[in-house]
């Protein structure tokens, strides 16, 4: 998954699009980028690996002057997590830079960049977005719009873009719209971001959030709005409300707070737990779930978990620690809200089941009478396709197990799991905006060929040295 930022028409633009970065930290935690413009229409770009503030030390920032840039938090979904892949693109292209944030995965990627390759086409990268970088470049269209639509129209699955050609920025949303992007305005110049967290830390005021096929041209000051991408029914990642987005956000039109809450008073109407004492979150991104039970169930709200937030998601466990010590690094039980206790804990999503399992075992030594354990989505029954680091088939418990199986082997007293139905309702879909594919199966395009050719690629060329890009009109 990844976080995307663009700031134009700023002073000090790289500066703001750190800052929103940093707030989009939670969407990808694996490489961090930053391309800026300055008004001679010179581009210049740091990569690195790691997190934001680890890749953007002062210095670095400092030698990204210019009114325009462009930034992207990466967490790989296709492509290996190497510097290679990290983003944004930098090219030159011929009437000046072209740079280049994509949130999503092409569906497509895998033969359009084998048709690429026997065109002649060089890859630096095995990302599916470097793809639309060569579609754009190669295309014989005669203005940047037209190339960029060109482009657009070759590639299937989820796109949303920010990119810069010239020092023109455009803000992308594919026909679909799975993942978000908003609009806001910063001091007389305009800021796009994946969150509406992004917008609140710079001080941006949101304008709106962009619907799904809509595009944007940023420049010289002015927003002007370029003709619909061909429509498509929408396909709003539900899974952006239940856990990728950070719940202080807005996105699709609606506070991820508000809708984790109804989540968790869904779930309470659902699958209440009668005679227990009392519900708590696994933290934190169920917090806001079990606020909802609670208040639906009347069950009194405990913490009964504790996480070290300076567990990041690249941690390393030591190979041959127990399940339990590796949930052991990140999760404590407060013994005393716990001992002798019926005891309801509410997650967001089962994924492997390798967490809950962890904590089960770690909840029931620290005393638990009875557990409880209560989902706020549905079973996850196959991959996402379209951004959502979610595993393959073999490894998704729900794709290979009953409810009664898994509930066995988690060894929790009662398993209850939201419905689908129930799910759609509390997040406010009466339209059938939501793509919900990993729940329900129904995939709303064509499932991608494997990357064979990008992961060979990634084991044959290494990037250890330059992070540092730069590329002139
Ligand atoms: P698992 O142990 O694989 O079942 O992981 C379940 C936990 O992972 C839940 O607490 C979720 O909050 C979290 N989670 C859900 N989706 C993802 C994802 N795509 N990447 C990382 N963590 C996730």
């Amino acid at each position: 998954m990844c976080g995307i930022i663009g700031v134009a028409g700023v002073t000090h633009a790289a500066e703001l699009a750190y800052l929103g970065l940093y707030a989009l930290q939670h969407r990808g935690q694996e490489s961090a980028g930053i391309v800026a413009l300055d008004a001679a229409g010179r581009a210049r770009g740091h990569r690195g690996m790691g997190l934001v503030q680890e890749v953007f030390p002062p210095k670095v920032l400092q030698e990204l002057p210019g009114e325009t840039a462009i930034g992207h938090t990466r967490y790989s979904t296709s492509g290996s997590s190497v510097l290679a892949n990290a983003q944004p693109s930098l090219v030159h292209y011929h009437t000046g830079p072209l740079a280049l944030s994509h949130n999503g995965n092409l569906t497509n990627a895998v033969q359009l960049r084998e048709q690429l390759i026997c065109k002649g086409s060089i890859f630096q990268s095995s990302s599916d977005s470097e793809v639309l970088v060569h579609l754009i470049a190669r295309s014989r269209k005669k203005t940047p719009e037209e190339q960029i639509l060109d482009a657009l129209g070759r590639v299937e699955g989820a796109y949303t873009l920010v990119l810069t050609i010239g020092t023109a920025m455009y803000g992308i949303v594919d026909p679909r719209g799975f993942r978000p992007l908003m609009l806001a305005e910063l001091n007389g110049g305009w800021v796009l971001a994946s969150e509406t967290c992004a917008l609140d830390i710079i001080g941006a005021r949101l304008v709106r959030e962009l619907l799904p096929g809509e595009w944007v041209k940023i420049e010289n000051g002015r927003v002007i709005d370029l003709p619909q991408l061909p429509p498509q029914r929408p396909q709003r990642c539900v899974f952006e409300l239940i856990y990728f987005s950070r719940p202080d956000s807005v996105v699709f039109g609606t506070s991820v707070d508000l809708a984790r809450r109804e989540l968790g008073r869904q779930l309470a109407r659902e699958h209440p737990a009668p005679g227990a004492d009392c519900v708590f979150a696994v933290p934190d991104s169920a917090n806001a779930m079990a606020l909802g039970f609670s208040e639906e169930s009347g069950l009194k709200l405990e913490h009964g978990l504790i996480r070290n937030h300076y567990v990041g998601r690249t941690f390393i466990n030591p190979g041959s620690a127990s399940r339990t010590t590796k949930v052991r690094i990140k999760f404590n039980p407060v013994r005393e809200v716990i001992e002798g206790k019926s005891i309801v804990v509410v997650d967001d999503s089962l994924v492997r089941g390798t967490t809950s399992k962890g904590l089960v075992s770690m909840v029931k030594h620290a005393g638990a009478r009875e557990v409880h354990l209560r989902l706020a989505s549905p079973p996850i029954i196959g991959p996402c396709y379209y951004g959502i680091d979610t595993p393959t088939y073999e490894e998704l418990i729900a794709a290979n197990n009953t409810v009664e199986e898994i509930r066995a082997q988690l060894g929790v007293d009662t398993l209850g799991y939201l419905s689908p139905a129930g799910m759609l309702h509390a997040c406010g879909d009466s339209e059938g905006r939501f793509c919900h594919a990993c729940f329900s199966g129904n995939y709303p395009t064509a499932i991608p060929k494997r990357r064979a050719a990008a992961s060979e690629q990634d084991e044959t060329t290494t990037i250890t040295d330059t992070n540092l890009v730069h590329a002139n009109q």
